[in-house]
Protein backbone atom coordinates (compact mmCIF):
# COMPACT_ATOMS: atom_id res chain seq x y z
CA UNK A 1 0.00 0.00 0.00
CA UNK A 2 1.32 3.47 -0.78
CA UNK A 3 2.00 6.00 1.67
CA UNK A 4 0.10 9.47 1.69
CA UNK A 5 1.70 12.14 -1.10
CA UNK A 6 0.94 15.03 1.47
CA UNK A 7 0.42 12.91 5.01
CA UNK A 8 -0.62 16.28 6.42
CA UNK A 9 -3.61 16.83 4.04
CA UNK A 10 -4.57 13.37 3.31
CA UNK A 11 -4.56 11.00 5.96
CA UNK A 12 -5.09 6.98 4.77
CA UNK A 13 -7.02 4.18 6.09
CA UNK A 14 -5.30 1.66 6.94
CA UNK A 15 -7.07 -0.92 4.84
CA UNK A 16 -5.84 -2.85 1.42
CA UNK A 17 -7.76 -0.87 -0.98
CA UNK A 18 -6.57 2.59 -1.13
CA UNK A 19 -8.73 4.95 0.78
CA UNK A 20 -8.35 8.13 2.26
CA UNK A 21 -9.77 11.13 4.00
CA UNK A 22 -8.78 14.68 3.58
CA UNK A 23 -8.01 16.32 7.16
CA UNK A 24 -7.14 20.15 8.23
CA UNK A 25 -7.83 22.19 11.50
CA UNK A 26 -10.42 24.13 12.83
CA UNK A 27 -10.49 27.26 15.40
CA UNK A 28 -12.13 26.29 18.38
CA UNK A 29 -12.13 30.55 19.04
CA UNK A 30 -13.66 31.56 15.54
CA UNK A 31 -14.81 28.37 13.78
CA UNK A 32 -12.80 29.09 10.94
CA UNK A 33 -11.76 25.82 9.13
CA UNK A 34 -8.21 25.41 7.32
CA UNK A 35 -7.68 22.85 4.98
CA UNK A 36 -3.88 21.11 5.74
CA UNK A 37 -1.33 21.94 8.19
CA UNK A 38 -2.01 24.92 10.41
CA UNK A 39 -0.40 26.05 13.68
CA UNK A 40 -2.36 28.77 14.18
CA UNK A 41 -6.04 30.04 12.69
CA UNK A 42 -5.62 32.27 9.63
CA UNK A 43 -8.88 34.17 10.74
CA UNK A 44 -8.23 35.27 14.07
CA UNK A 45 -4.76 34.21 14.98
CA UNK A 46 -5.88 31.58 17.89
CA UNK A 47 -3.64 29.07 18.27
CA UNK A 48 -6.74 27.33 20.00
CA UNK A 49 -6.82 24.63 16.92
CA UNK A 50 -8.24 20.92 16.57
CA UNK A 51 -7.81 18.52 13.90
CA UNK A 52 -10.62 17.79 11.56
CA UNK A 53 -12.29 15.48 8.95
CA UNK A 54 -13.59 16.65 5.77
CA UNK A 55 -16.55 15.90 3.65
CA UNK A 56 -15.06 13.46 0.24
CA UNK A 57 -17.15 16.11 -2.08
CA UNK A 58 -17.86 19.76 -3.09
CA UNK A 59 -18.86 21.85 -5.40
CA UNK A 60 -16.67 23.01 -8.58
CA UNK A 61 -15.45 26.55 -8.05
CA UNK A 62 -12.87 27.03 -10.47
CA UNK A 63 -10.93 25.45 -12.70
CA UNK A 64 -7.33 26.02 -15.27
CA UNK A 65 -6.09 23.37 -17.93
CA UNK A 66 -2.10 23.29 -16.70
CA UNK A 67 0.29 22.50 -19.86
CA UNK A 68 3.23 23.60 -18.04
CA UNK A 69 3.24 20.82 -14.83
CA UNK A 70 5.16 21.08 -11.71
CA UNK A 71 8.64 19.65 -12.08
CA UNK A 72 8.44 15.97 -11.62
CA UNK A 73 4.78 16.06 -12.19
CA UNK A 74 3.82 12.37 -12.51
CA UNK A 75 0.65 12.18 -15.18
CA UNK A 76 -0.66 13.02 -18.27
CA UNK A 77 -0.11 16.68 -19.24
CA UNK A 78 -2.63 18.79 -20.08
CA UNK A 79 -4.63 18.06 -17.23
CA UNK A 80 -7.41 20.15 -15.63
CA UNK A 81 -6.83 21.68 -12.04
CA UNK A 82 -9.65 22.22 -9.85
CA UNK A 83 -10.39 24.49 -7.12
CA UNK A 84 -13.25 22.51 -5.03
CA UNK A 85 -15.16 24.37 -2.13
CA UNK A 86 -15.79 21.57 0.74
CA UNK A 87 -18.91 22.28 2.04
CA UNK A 88 -17.14 22.56 5.83
CA UNK A 89 -15.37 25.87 3.93
CA UNK A 90 -11.98 25.24 2.51
CA UNK A 91 -11.20 25.55 -0.80
CA UNK A 92 -9.31 22.13 -2.01
CA UNK A 93 -7.00 22.47 -5.60
CA UNK A 94 -6.29 18.94 -7.30
CA UNK A 95 -6.64 17.43 -10.10
CA UNK A 96 -10.05 16.55 -12.11
CA UNK A 97 -9.97 13.28 -13.37
CA UNK A 98 -12.75 11.28 -15.28
CA UNK A 99 -14.27 14.30 -17.36
CA UNK A 100 -13.26 16.55 -20.46
CA UNK A 101 -12.75 20.11 -20.14
CA UNK A 102 -15.72 21.25 -21.95
CA UNK A 103 -18.32 19.15 -19.43
CA UNK A 104 -16.62 20.71 -16.39
CA UNK A 105 -19.61 22.65 -15.36
CA UNK A 106 -18.76 25.44 -12.16
CA UNK A 107 -21.35 24.27 -9.64
CA UNK A 108 -21.05 20.85 -10.39
CA UNK A 109 -20.82 18.12 -7.34
CA UNK A 110 -17.47 16.14 -7.53
CA UNK A 111 -15.62 13.45 -5.29
CA UNK A 112 -13.31 13.12 -4.11
CA UNK A 113 -10.97 10.01 -5.27
CA UNK A 114 -7.31 8.52 -3.82
CA UNK A 115 -5.32 6.92 -6.70
CA UNK A 116 -2.18 5.56 -7.08
CA UNK A 117 1.04 7.90 -8.63
CA UNK A 118 4.21 6.91 -9.69
CA UNK A 119 6.58 8.94 -8.10
CA UNK A 120 8.62 10.55 -11.04
CA UNK A 121 12.35 8.88 -11.19
CA UNK A 122 11.78 5.85 -8.54
CA UNK A 123 9.48 2.83 -8.32
CA UNK A 124 7.37 4.08 -5.79
CA UNK A 125 4.01 4.34 -5.49
CA UNK A 126 2.14 7.63 -3.37
CA UNK A 127 -1.60 7.68 -2.85
CA UNK A 128 -2.32 11.37 -4.65
CA UNK A 129 -6.40 12.61 -3.71
CA UNK A 130 -7.71 14.09 -7.20
CA UNK A 131 -11.75 14.83 -8.14
CA UNK A 132 -13.87 13.53 -10.30
CA UNK A 133 -17.57 14.09 -11.19
CA UNK A 134 -19.87 12.58 -8.56
CA UNK A 135 -22.45 9.85 -9.27
CA UNK A 136 -25.01 11.95 -9.23
CA UNK A 137 -23.78 14.19 -11.79
CA UNK A 138 -22.99 11.11 -14.61
CA UNK A 139 -26.34 9.65 -13.79
CA UNK A 140 -27.72 13.09 -14.68
CA UNK A 141 -25.83 13.59 -17.28
CA UNK A 142 -26.72 9.62 -18.72
CA UNK A 143 -30.36 10.83 -18.55
CA UNK A 144 -30.27 14.13 -20.29
CA UNK A 145 -28.57 11.81 -23.08
ZN1 LIG B 1 -9.95 31.54 14.53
Amino acid sequence: MPASVDPQRLKLNGDDEVTGVLIGFRCLDCRVKVFGQATFCQSCASSNLEPVEFSDSGILFSYTIIRVPPAGWPGPVPYILGEIALPEGPHVLAEVIGIRESDLNIGMHMELTIQSVKVTGSDQEKAAYKWRPSNTELSEEKANQ
